[in-house]
Order: structure tokens, then sequence, then C-alpha cells
């Protein structure tokens, strides 16, 4: 193709909301063999929302929410937003105000009830970890981590959601299981026809996810792809595009979050949701501003078109 061809696709791309930075990545796109796809707020809607809230121990349901949001409130993933969200519409509903003033102030946003946290940490693929009033606030893996047993019942539960496609969340305060929490992420609309889609150009979807094996499987049956890899750490992501890259296979890898910019730096093809943050979009070569995911397979068929090649 001609510095001209590559121009005008380029222009192209832009005029469907799909960024491309630079000819050598509109060129590699014609030859993708897998695009690997990354769960949570890739193929998933990521406006999660909290389903299930069980509350262990006798501690009060909003005292329970109101320790778990406080130490979501500053992580940026899906799952933390979700859980922020229940609780702040627990409040508004549990303490109806009786102000005008209150009313308006709780209409439109009131997170007074957030507690204040000290040694904040997120864990990309694991969960948040925090201290509230000296006592240690921390969820998932945290808790076989730092020695918090888990009993059957409350393992059940969480089972239960993850065949359903669910994420299941525990949380421990003080080093006690206080509950869990059940969030459910539906699926982009289009993403099961872009599943197909991309099958039939020939091209291979993979989906990773640091989420767990069950919640993985039931996700993939929905949206039609075989080949999973889950409970993976934003290191393994990028283990993965190599795994595929070995013979030679051009790779893509789609994705929007923290954990997944070492996966979209190895791939041949960094495709970053739009929506998704920014060290993912820096990480990537194409942006997808559309958030849609129909423009993986625009992306695709514009370098074909752009680079008629014999393949
Ligand atoms: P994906 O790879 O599908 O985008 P992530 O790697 O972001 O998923 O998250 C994997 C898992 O890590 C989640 O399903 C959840 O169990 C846990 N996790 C990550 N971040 C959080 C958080 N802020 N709060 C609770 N759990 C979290
Ligand atoms: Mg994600």
């Amino acid at each position: 193709a001609t510095p001209t061809a590559v121009m005008v696709a380029t222009g192209v791309g832009a005029n469907n909301g799909v960024l491309i930075k630079g000819g050598d990545a509109l060129e590699r796109a014609q030859m993708v063999k897998y695009v690997v796809f990354d769960k949570t707020g890739t193929l998933t809607q990521g406006k999660a929302s909290v389903t299930t809230a069980k509350v262990f121990n006798g501690m009060e349901r909003g005292e329970f929410l109101t320790l778990v949001a406080s130490a979501e409130a500053s992580s940026e993933h899906p799952l933390a937003k979700a859980i922020v969200e229940y609780t702040r519409h627990f409040h508004f509903f549990d303490e109806p105000s009786t102000t005008k003033d209150a009313q308006k102030n709780n209409k439109e946003s009131n997170y007074s009830w957030l507690l204040d946290v000290s040694d904040f940490s997120a864990l990309p693929g694991k969960g948040v970890q925090c201290f509230i009033d000296g006592k240690q606030v921390g969820n998932r893996k945290l808790l076989t981590e730092n020695g918090v047993s888990i009993p059957k019942f409350a393992e059940d539960i969480v089972v239960e959601l993850e065949e359903s496609g669910k994420t299941g969340i525990l949380v421990a305060y003080d080093s006690t299981l206080i509950g869990v929490l059940g969030v459910a992420d539906p699926l982009k609309r289009e993403a099961a026809v872009v599943v197909e889609g991309l099958t039939k150009m020939g091209v291979k979807p993979v989906m990773v996810t640091g989420d767990n094996w069950r919640t993985a499987r039931a996700v993939a049956r929905e949206v039609g792809i075989q080949d999973v890899r889950a409970e993976v750490m934003p290191a393994g992501k990028a283990d993965v595009i190599r795994s595929f890259q070995k013979d030679g296979s051009v790779v893509a890898m789609v994705g929007d979050g923290i954990n997944d910019s070492p996966a979209l730096a190895a791939a041949d093809i960094g495709m970053a949701i739009g929506a998704g943050t920014d060290i993912a979009i820096e990480a990537a070569e194409y942006v997808l501003m559309r958030n849609n995911l129909e423009d993986v397979i625009t992306a695709i068929d514009l370098s074909r078109k752009t680079f008629t090649r014999i393949r």
C-alpha cells in the first residue's frame, strides 16, 4: 500500500472511532490469527450491579455495605463502582432525608456515609485492601493469603453465584469473614455476534480473565468462546499472548484495564477500549472509541482492504 492509502485508511478508521497509532499497526491487523479478549469491561459491559448481599456473624446490613463500599471507593474497577452505587442506594432508601435540602442532596450524590480509609491498595486481579478504624478490610484471594478461613456455607454461596456467571466477592474485616456479595456484569450486546464474525473470518477468539474458572466458563459459554484462560494475573495475561505468538502467529489483545496493559503491550496489536483506563490506552496501538466490539472486525477489515496480500 502507498503512504496515501495508509493515510486514507487511518482517516476512515478515525471517522469510525477506531484510532490507529501508526501504519505498522494498520498493516499487522490483516494477518491476525488470534483475538484475545479480556472479560470484565471488554466482553462484558463493565456496568456491573450487585445482585446478592449476604451478611454473616450478626453484623448489620448497613454496616457491612458501608465497610465494603468504603474500602472499594478508591478503586476504579467496575466491581468496585457497582458496590459503591449499591450502597449509596441502600443508604438513600434506608434513611430517607426529611429536609428538602437533604433530599435534593441525596438524590444527586450523597456519599457522606463513606468511612475514612488508610493504606489503601488495589491488587489487580485480586481485590482491594485497606484499614478502617485500624482494622483491615480485604476481599477475595486476600482472605486466603491472610489466613482467614472460609466456611463451607460461604464457599457454597460463592460457587452458586459463579456457576451462573456472576462474580462472588468474599469480604473480611478484622480477620473475620463478614459477608459475600454477588455481582452480575452482562455481556455487551454485540459480543456474541462479534465472536461469531471473527470465527467466520478465520480468526480464533480467546478469552482471558483474572476472574475465577467457574464464572469464566459460564460467560465464555454464553458468548460462544471455546478457548478460555481464567485466574490469570496481569503478567500471566502477557504470557498467554506470548504462548500464541510462539509459532509466529499474529495476536491481537482487546482489553480495558490496568491489568491488561502488559498483555496489550505484548500483543502484535493491542486494542484498548476507549472507555478503559489511560494505562491500557497508552499500551495499545488501536483505541476503540465507540466501546463497541464490532470495531475489532472493522479494524481487521480495514487492514485487509488496505493491504491486499496473498494469504
Ligand atoms: P478481568 O481480567 O476479567 O478484567 P480482573 O482481573 O479485573 O478481571 O478481576 C479479576 C477478579 O479479581 C475479579 O473477578 C474479582 O474477583 C477480583 N477483583 C479485582 N478487583 C476487585 C475489586 N476492586 N474488588 C473486588 N474484587 C476485585
Ligand atoms: Mg477488564
